[in-house]
């Protein structure tokens, strides 16, 4: 039985195109949402534009509600705005992938002619190219323009372990973003050091804006329903934004009300409050319904009014021009050899709270609840308590990856990989970190008021309701210290631990043996 289509929106508002009467095609993924950076003939000329929903695509994965609502309700608007603005739209829904759609289209239509943009996806990037092969002087691959640095510049170096600071400061020279001539704005590279401040008690913190889902939005939910049910995550309370508009109405808002205090409370972690001061930005960068140049000339002009402060907008802009660049030249450099990292030889499933959000450990269960509910959190709680966590855990790399990449809404392969698999865990062996990122109880305490609520006792280091991070980091650092010695900056952790009293590193282990062996996956 064929299931019932949900696109009475589309079909009702975009007239259907006589397919024979086109001759040059341009098929647009649903992560290029952005003409702005495609080539000006396109816009000039106005060809046939093709979108295609894949529900194998979308099965891939079991990918967080909210994430599929987001990137089909954005794709429908924005091929509802080509139509509007006089484009012919072919608009197609198959439950195969995009592939078999365009070589059907283009067999059955042999005057066409078809461009496509590099998709920023490794898989895509192959099926599309399959296509271009098949149809060798019909299809047009064009490079892809949703990014600021072009990887066949960087990619050996990277893959030769070039750190991102020097990434960084190269970009910051091309780009002239808080440059004097050939110095860094205020003298200093980064201001990192002002960036690590735990928020007071009491400090208010502005609210995001909210988009009420239109009936487009509200189709695609209903879809969601019908098709995902069994997927990731909630689909209850969709706010994102879905068009251009929106998401520059979100960037206006975060450059007026929460860029200042940004690098201040960057790494922070309250109880219940899960933006702070985060732009809440990557969701829309990374479709391309904002473009990363526009973040970055904005947040300049703040500190250049003197409506934001040195360190919050440098600290802004090495986010974007510094590290999502560089993973994404990452990615380009290591693929896909990289997706069979594991350099610990981790095989354990992933805990099974990061599916249920359910466990004791206050700090899990606070930085797993955004994610369940809103597919969300910031950095400090994807890298210093989810994947630490795993790290502790001994859990295997590759599931943890997979896990962020179906669970937030902002995950594409080029971007998750390099952060889980390259950042985070080390499965690398060393070629983006210069260490594994382990912690102890004592950052998270630092950072965050969680431990007040927890029912584990941060003070205590080894027994029953000692904190799980203390006893597992030391087990971490002591069965790994192979990794530890080979490293400068780490060596002093093994050396640490070897000073320990024969008894405390019994009881260290025994408690994480206790741990290991009931935490359920
Ligand atoms: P802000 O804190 O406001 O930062 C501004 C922008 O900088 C972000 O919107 C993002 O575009 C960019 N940025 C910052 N850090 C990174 C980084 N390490 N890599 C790439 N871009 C960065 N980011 C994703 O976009 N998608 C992912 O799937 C993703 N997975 C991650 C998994 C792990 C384990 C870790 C440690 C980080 C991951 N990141 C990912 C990077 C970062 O955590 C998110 O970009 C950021 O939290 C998004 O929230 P925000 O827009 O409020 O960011
Ligand atoms: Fe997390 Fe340990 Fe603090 Fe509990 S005591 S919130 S488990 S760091």
């Amino acid at each position: 039985m064929s299931k019932r289509s949900f696109l009475s929106h589309i079909d009702e508002r975009i007239p259907k195109p006589n397919l024979t009467e086109h001759v040059n095609a341009v098929f647009i993924l649903h992560d290029q949402l952005n003409l702005d950076v495609w080539p000006s003939w396109i816009r000039e000329e106005k060809p046939l534009l093709i979108f295609i929903e894949s529900a194998a695509k979308g099965n891939a994965l079991p990918y967080h509600k909210k994430k599929l609502i987001y990137l089909l309700s954005s794709m429908r608007h924005f091929a509802l705005e080509c139509a509007e603005a006089g484009f012919p739209v072919h608009y197609h829904s198959t439950q195969n992938h995009y592939d078999p759609a365009l070589e059907d289209l283009l067999s059955k239509n042999g005057d066409l002619n078809l461009t496509f943009m590099t998709p920023s996806e490794w898989d895509s990037r192959e099926r599309l190219r399959k296509v271009g092969s098949d149809y060798n002087d019909r299809v047009e691959e064009i490079s892809n323009n949703f990014f600021l640095a072009d990887p066949e510049e960087y990619k050996d170096r990277i893959k030769d372990g070039w750190l991102m600071e020097y990434f960084y400061r190269e970009m910051r020279r091309k780009t002239g973003y808080l440059m004097n001539g050939e110095k860094p704005e205020g003298g200093e590279w980064n201001y990192d050091d002002q960036n690590r401040e735990k928020l007071p008690e009491g400090h208010p913190v502005p609210t995001i804006a909210e988009t009420e889902p239109d009936e487009v939005t509200e189709e695609v939910i209903e879809m969601l329903e019908e098709w995902f049910s069994d997927h990731f995550g909630k689909s209850e309370e969709f706010r994102d934004a879905v068009t251009r508009r929106q998401a520059l109405y979100r960037l206006n808002e975060f450059i007026d009300e929460r860029l200042d205090e940004f690098g201040p409370y960057e790494d922070a972690m309250v109880q219940g409050k899960y933006d702070l001061f985060h732009s809440h930005l990557s969701v829309y960068l990374n479709n391309g319904l904002i473009l990363p140049k526009e973040v970055c000339d904005r947040a300049e002009e703040a500190y250049q009014n003197g409506n934001a402060r040195l360190n919050s907008v440098e600290g802004f802009i090495r986010q974007i021009i510094g590290w999502r660049e560089y993973v994404r030249v990452y990615y380009e450099a290591m693929m896909p050899d990289v997706r069979d990292a594991n350099h610990f030889n981790f095989n354990n499933k992933l805990p099974e709270m990061y599916w249920s959000g359910q466990t004791k450990l206050n700090c899990m269960s606070e930085c797993l609840k955004p994610v369940i509910e809103q597919g969300y959190s910031h950095h400090i709680p994807r890298l210093m308590v989810l994947s630490n966590f795993s790290n502790l855990t001994e859990t295997d790399p590759r599931e943890l990856n997979r896990w962020f990449h179906l669970a937030y809404v902002d995950a594409y392969e080029w971007v998750v990989l390099p952060n889980v698999l390259g950042m985070s865990t080390f499965a690398d062996g060393g070629v983006l970190a210069s260490k594994p990122y382990v912690s102890s109880g004592n950052y998270i305490n630092k950072m965050s008021d969680y431990c007040k609520h927890c029912e584990y006792k941060i003070s205590k280091k080894t027994g029953e309701d000692a904190c799980p991070f203390n006893y597992l980091y030391w087990n971490f650092i002591d069965k790994q210290r192979e990794t530890f010695t080979q490293n400068g900056r780490a060596n002093f952790m093994v050396n640490m631990f070897d000073k320990k009293s024969d008894e405390e590193k019994k009881a260290v282990s025994e408690s994480s043996v206790d741990f290991l062996e009931d935490v359920s996956r």
